[in-house]
């Protein structure tokens, strides 16, 4: 009797235990990746008219396409990018984008070499989409950046020809800092930079808004195309479309520990994107890293992935 009654405590303690650890796991889980907070963040309102403004206050002609390319893929849960989201796997994509124009092309985040995408995890690399990529900084009249990490910006820094191609790129003093930061022997290279106001044309019909929370730095692109189509390159305040459809940010796991940002701030900016898509249903907003939906919806959007030629296969 004296026996089984201890037995009987010991495994009351045993459960009480398991109990209070998995109420602990389950607040982990929801601080980590649910909460989407902090609440009460106020909108941060885009002005549509002020953008199509700017785009218009450039002389010539405007873009005629946006095309993409993936560098580099990785499977990761959906909540890691966007809080709230599940751990249902998908497809983060280091994507390259292209913006057709009559003077050679402006290239919007480059993307990253396969030593920083070996870094970084990604578990394909297209070698071929870096010698496209390459070639599209060799001919662009810009190259333009979302903000400075290394995902967006590698490439552009490790370019084969990267003294002729340097002068292209628009770097705002805020950028530079972080591509300093990144410790790249061509980064300490970049000697000129550009200070933009909030809203600023940077050729016609394209126009870099200034959107300062995922890095003090961070930008978005609006992009007006000759037929009128509405365009808007998120960056990684957007890296998923649920981010700004829900308006939800990165996790709390990712935001707050592994790659920390200003998080009211990007609350804020994606309050105020998905109003924007609210009252503009023609358009598009373009997240960064989500090669799942891009692949989905890039024919209903009037986006084209680029074709990539294969590289010649190396002689034996
Ligand atoms: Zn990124």
């Amino acid at each position: 009797m004296l026996n089984a009654g201890r037995r009987g405590r010991t495994v009351g303690r045993f459960s009480k235990a398991v109990v209070v650890l998995l109420i602990l796991a389950g607040f982990a889980y929801y601080w980590l990746l649910v909460n989407a907070g902090p609440s009460g963040i106020p909108a941060r309102p885009f002005d549509i008219a002020a953008l199509r403004a700017a785009a218009d206050a450039k002389a010539g002609a405007k873009p005629t396409a946006i095309r993409f390319v993936t560098l580099a893929t990785r499977r990761i849960p959906s909540a890691t990018l966007a809080a709230g989201t599940g751990l249902r796997q998908i497809t983060s994509g280091v994507i390259a984008w292209h913006i057709d124009t009559p003077n050679g092309g402006i290239v919007v985040d480059p993307g990253l070499s396969p030593p920083d995408a070996k870094a970084m995890s990604f578990s394909h690399y297209n070698n071929a989409a870096m010698a496209l990529v390459d070639r599209w900084m060799d001919r662009a009249e810009l190259i333009l950046f979302t903000h400075s990490h290394i995902d967006h910006v590698g490439l552009f820094l490790d370019h084969p020809r990267f003294d002729s191609i340097v002068d292209k790129a628009i770097v705002t003093p805020k950028m530079l800092g972080g591509i300093s930061a990144l410790w790249r022997e061509n980064g300490s290279h970049i000697s000129k930079t550009r200070k933009l106001a909030p809203v600023e044309a940077v050729a016609p019909g394209v126009v870099i808004i200034q959107t300062p929370g995922h890095t003090p730095g961070s930008q978005m692109i609006y992009v007006q195309l000759a037929n009128g189509r509405e365009y808007i390159l998120t960056g990684d305040t957007a890296s998923l479309a649920p981010n700004f459809e829900r308006a939800t940010p990165r996790s709390r796991l990712v935001a707050d520990i592994l790659a920390p940002e200003d998080r009211p701030a990007v609350i804020g900016w994606l309050k105020g994107l998905k109003a924007l898509k609210e009252r503009n249903k023609s358009l598009v907003l373009l997240p960064s890293h989500d090669a799942d939906w891009l692949a989905t919806n890039a024919a209903a959007l009037h986006i084209s992935r680029a074709p990539v030629r294969p590289l010649p296969s190396p002689t034996k």
